[in-house]
């Protein structure tokens, strides 16, 4: 959002309104914090605002202030239509491309609400009166507390809303560590613990609630790591029966990429997750400098995201897909071998 819109928007928030937040599909710590801290801050203006996700999200973030109220269109559609049909303004957070949303798109397309969109990823698409876009930032709830304080409100920042958006930040830095965490996101986060963000225990909420059967199936995903050394590439498969076995819950396979991803030497790393239900190979890829997974995961596998994190998808079982990526893996030999 160009900063002469400001003003614009505030008019627009200044009288209370029907608002619709969405995050992405598969909802993560960000898309969950961001939507739901924004929620916050609009309610102290008495908007009639509703949060709805395009279908669940993990247990660990169900403690999240105001989850009670959060609509999941998936299995509450006549209501989420119904909301989406009379609403003034949508904010869509977290994705800046509709299909991110599923199903939820062609109503989200068919409404005539004003569209506002706060996002971190790459080339997003032009379909928000309002784009507040940037690439650089860490995450999605940097750029809500960003935008907060454009409309002159950082005053409004309760401990509720430092508390979302402490969650979304936390979680997409990978506490605090990826490269896109910068002096300004610290500032924030120092910001919210003076609002009332209990940090220590949110670290807790969020990782240290571990089931037996999650480190169980994390053991098995280690089992599984196969590392391409000369191609400083690394990866993890997880079938449908292994995560039977192990009682997968959603959001039991968050961050396993990432042990691939710490094997020293490695800057490549992917994780291939069978999904039964929707038929595909969920794939998500990792990588250290300038290797930019999001580039890799468009040209082959119908995804995106960032330059060091992005998401994929495969219409193949996963033995074939994995040898697509393995197939694939020459063609990328000048970045990624040493
Ligand atoms: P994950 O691997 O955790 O699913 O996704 C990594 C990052 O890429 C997240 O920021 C996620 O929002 C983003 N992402 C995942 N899938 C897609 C996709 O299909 N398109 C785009 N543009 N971003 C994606
Ligand atoms: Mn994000």
């Amino acid at each position: 959002m160009i900063k002469a819109q400001i003003p614009e928007v505030k008019a627009l928030l200044s009288v209370p309104k029907n608002i619709v937040i969405i995050p992405h599909k598969n909802p993560d710590g960000d898309a969950m914090g961001s939507t739901l801290g924004l929620y916050h801050y609009l309610k102290y203006y008495n908007h009639n605002a509703t949060v709805i996700a395009p279908n669940d999200y993990p247990d660990f973030l169900k403690w999240l202030p105001g989850d009670d109220t959060v609509l999941k269109y998936e299995s509450q559609q006549e209501e989420s239509k119904s909301l989406i049909d009379k609403a003034d303004l949508i904010f869509t957070l977290d994705f800046n491309a509709l299909h991110r949303i599923g199903d939820m798109a062609e109503v989200v397309e068919a409404s005539n609400a004003i569209k506002l969109m706060i996002d971190h990823h790459q080339q997003p698409d032009d379909y928000a009166k309002y784009m507040y876009s940037d690439v650089t930032m860490s995450s999605t709830c940097q750029m809500v507390y960003n935008f907060i304080e454009m409309l002159g409100d950082i005053d409004k920042i309760n401990a509720t809303i430092a508390t979302c958006l402490y969650v979304g930040i936390m979680t997409d830095t990978g506490s605090f560590r990826f490269p896109a965490t910068t002096s300004q996101t610290h500032q924030v986060i120092g910001s919210l613990i003076d609002k009332g963000a209990k940090n220590s225990q949110i670290h807790n909420n969020i990782f240290d609630t571990n089931s037996y059967s999650r480190l169980q199936l994390l053991g098995q995903a280690l089992q599984n790591l196969e590392v391409i050394p000369e191609l400083r590439t690394a990866y993890i498969t997880l079938s449908q029966d292994e995560l039977d076995e192990f009682n997968f819950k959603k959001g039991d396979t968050e961050g396993f990429v990432n042990y691939a991803l710490s094997l020293k030497g490695i800057i490549f790393a992917a994780i291939f997750i069978e999904s039964k239900q929707d038929n595909i190979i969920k794939i998500s890829l990792r990588s250290k400098g300038e290797f930019s997974v999001n580039e890799f995961s468009r040209a082959h596998f119908n995804g995106g995201g960032h330059t060091n994190a992005a998401g994929g998808r495969s219409e193949e079982d996963l033995l074939t897909t994995v040898d697509k990526f393995i197939s694939i893996l020459p063609k990328y030999k000048k970045e990624l071998s040493l």
